[in-house]
């Protein structure tokens, strides 16, 4: 019999386990991202990008790819994630602290 625990306060699941599924991907096609867009109207738009790419290194073109993650969580972690998906509030102190 398999066990899980909890991804977040690492309690032993029983029966009531709840399953987080993440799925991020780029909405566009990270392919075509090429000479032709160079070409188009938002020009300036596109070069403002790829500064910005440049900047931060091609970390970003390389990481378009999608990422899957699954985390297992008790009912009490489940309620708390669904407050706060993305951590908003865990990253606002985080940017507070850094001040
Ligand atoms: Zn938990």
């Amino acid at each position: 019999m398999l066990h899980f625990s909890c991804d977040l306060c690492g309690r032993q699941l029983g029966d009531r386990r709840f399953v987080v599924k993440l799925e991020v991907y780029p909405a566009f096609d990270p392919e075509e991202f090429d000479e032709e867009d160079l070409q188009a109207d938002h020009l300036q738009e596109i070069s403002e990008l790829i500064e910005e790419m440049e900047l931060t290194g091609d970390q970003e073109i390389e990481d378009c790819e999608t990422k899957q993650l699954k985390f297992d969580l008790c009912s009490e972690c489940r309620r708390r994630y669904l407050k706060d998906p993305l951590g908003r509030e865990a990253m606002a102190r985080l940017n507070f602290s850094e001040n």
